[in-house]
């Protein structure tokens, strides 16, 4: 599904991704993990095209990714779900979800209110399609941002840190929309600190420091048995 081969980024003089070799296959859930600026936001972004990069290749079902011709193509099988949720406040819920498919698909409106009502069932938010992103708390708008985005039908989708501006509370909801997503079969890259679902739901784990992979392995090996020294010491950190 993702082919990233030798990937290099710089911003400036800082070097942030460092040769990064990284295959997602289709259906799999691959989790992200690394301290704070270590290059796992810039990555993602890199694959959804919101950032530019010097060196290497990103390959997403065979289409080579030109640095910029094919930025909405790529945008619409590439969803992205963010920290911070960015809804439209000025737009109902209903409204946030319908409108990619009716500004950049061109879905008319008939339909994309079927296609955001269903979406909004299954994040089991269909009670709330009137009101407003503010009305709503910070996991329910996550999960509206996660309906948002699946209304592009996308073929994989990206989180960032999806849960770490939610009360604890709120984490779990947000968490059992995606493992429910994992479970359809959506192919998955997730940066999260959450290792719960990590460990149960990831394929592979991979640990990135200063821009680089240093390991990467099923949930298990990762957790229970780190090969390298720093995965060790990042993982007494925050276990
Ligand atoms: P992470 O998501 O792992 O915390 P980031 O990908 O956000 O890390 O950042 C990696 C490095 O790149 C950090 O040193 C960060 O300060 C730097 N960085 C991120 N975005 C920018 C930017 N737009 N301009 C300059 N430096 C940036
Ligand atoms: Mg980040």
């Amino acid at each position: 599904m993702i082919k990233i081969d030798n990937l290099n980024k710089w911003f400036g003089k800082l070097h942030v991704l460092k040769d990064i070799n990284l295959d997602i296959k289709e259906q799999e859930v691959v989790v992200i993990i690394g301290a704070s600026g270590s290059g796992k936001s810039t990555l993602l972004r890199c694959i959804n095209l919101l950032e530019q990069y010097q060196k290497g290749d990103i390959t997403i079902k065979g289409e080579t990714l030109g640095n910029g011709e094919n930025i909405n193509q790529i945008r619409q099988k590439v969803g992205m779900v963010f920290q911070r949720f960015n809804l439209f406040p000025h737009k109902s819920v209903i409204e946030n979800v319908m409108e990619g498919p009716t500004q950049v698909k061109g879905t008319n409106k008939e339909e994309a209110e079927l296609i955001a009502k269903e979406l909004l069932a299954k994040v089991g938010l269909d009670d709330k399609s009137y009101q407003y992103p503010a009305q709503l708390s910070g996991g329910q708008q996550q999960r509206v941002a996660i309906a948002r985005s699946l209304a592009m039908e996308p073929e994989i989708m990206l989180f960032d840190e999806p849960t770490s501006a939610l009360d604890p509370e709120l984490v779990g909801e947000v968490l059992q929309v995606m493992k429910d997503l994992a479970k359809e079969g959506m192919t998955m890259a997730v940066v999260t600190h959450e290792m719960g679902f990590a460990k149960e739901v990831a394929d592979r784990v991979v640990y990135i420091d200063e821009g680089k992979i240093i390991e990467e392995g099923t949930p298990q090996q990762i957790f229970d048995n780190p090969r390298e020294e720093r995965t060790q010491e990042f993982l007494s950190k925050i276990l």
